[in-house]
């Protein structure tokens, strides 16, 4: 069935990794504030159970996996008849994404493993999606795990190595462009032989293409929703980054908080105003 839309929702404000090009520039929180709590929980569920069904709900930011409550939030949201996914670090036992993946059940939208090399054993990182692919594919559903990897310019060689490898298993391995922090922008990964080897996530083209995605019609807010880690919720990426940098109390994107009075979708498709899009091609009419 397809879905209505698609929500990330960061549930955690803590990883376990360090990535220097981590987007999100985490501090070190105490341990029981890294994760949304139980309040936050029900006001996420409260907000989902008045949207069409299904919308896609993916766990994502700091690390989800890490979150103690995650199986019965995967099976509340599920059954509210929404469908569960989860980007991932994949640094946990495989047996936690096994788990992730039966507490969907048929609600399981997809997991995404995301490979960081500075961070992660790719040999263990490979192993673990050969596990969940083989588990997967004894479901009928081998189509629900996605793999991507993040363009280290200096681990290119290793990336493409890695590729084949799953590409031998079935499985196609995405390219996301690295974020460079000092310089605020998305570095486009090469071309030549990687990009037969890999499916591009092309950000920083996106951006650079036609100028930018300001003033180009845009459904996030209506079919694309961020509900951040204090539930507030977001029109798109860009537009919680604006708020960040800008140390607004709102910006052009914001669309209300969960825990005070409740959230909104925008009623059309309207132009975006932003000239730096994280989440490109989602949402664009
Ligand atoms: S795994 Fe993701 S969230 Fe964690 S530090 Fe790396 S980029 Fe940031
Ligand atoms: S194009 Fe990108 S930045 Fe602009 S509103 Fe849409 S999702 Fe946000």
């Amino acid at each position: 069935m397809r879905s209505s839309g698609h929500m990330h929702w960061n549930i955690a404000d803590w990883c376990n990794y360090r990535c220097s090009y981590c987007c999100e520039g985490r501090s070190e929180p105490a341990p029981e504030q890294r994760f949304i709590d139980e309040g936050m929980i029900a006001a996420g569920l409260a907000f989902l159970s008045g949207l069409p069904r299904p919308w896609v709900v993916r766990l994502s930011s700091g690390e989800p996996s890490a979150h103690p409550g995650l199986l019965d939030l995967v099976r509340r949201i599920c059954a509210l008849g929404h469908r569960a996914a989860m980007e991932t670090n994949l640094s946990l036992p495989a047996e936690r994404y096994l788990a992730f993946i039966a507490a969907a059940g048929g609600g399981l939208a997809y997991l995404h493993a995301s490979l960081h090399l500075e961070q992660a054993d790719p040999e263990e990182f490979l192993a673990k999606c050969l596990r969940l692919q083989e588990s997967l594919r004894g479901q009928g559903v081998q189509d629900k795990l996605q793999v991507s990897a993040v363009a280290l310019p200096e681990r290119l060689a290793q990336i493409g190595e890695l590729a084949d490898r799953l590409r031998r298993q079935g499985l196609v391995l995405i390219l996301q462009d690295c974020y460079d922090r000092r310089r605020r922008a998305f570095r486009p990964a090469p071309g030549g032989a990687i990009s037969a080897q890999c499916r591009r996530e092309a950000v920083a083209e996106f951006n650079r293409e036609a100028g930018g995605p300001r003033g180009r019609l845009c459904a996030a807010g209506l079919r694309w929703l961020l509900l951040d880690f204090s539930g507030r919720l977001w029109r798109c990426q860009a537009a919680r980054r604006e708020e960040q940098a800008s140390r607004l109390a709102e910006s052009r994107g914001f669309l209300g908080d969960l825990r005070r009075g409740g959230g909104r979708r925008l009623g059309k498709p309207e132009p975006c105003p932003y000239e730096c899009c994280l989440c490109p091609g989602r949402a664009i009419e």
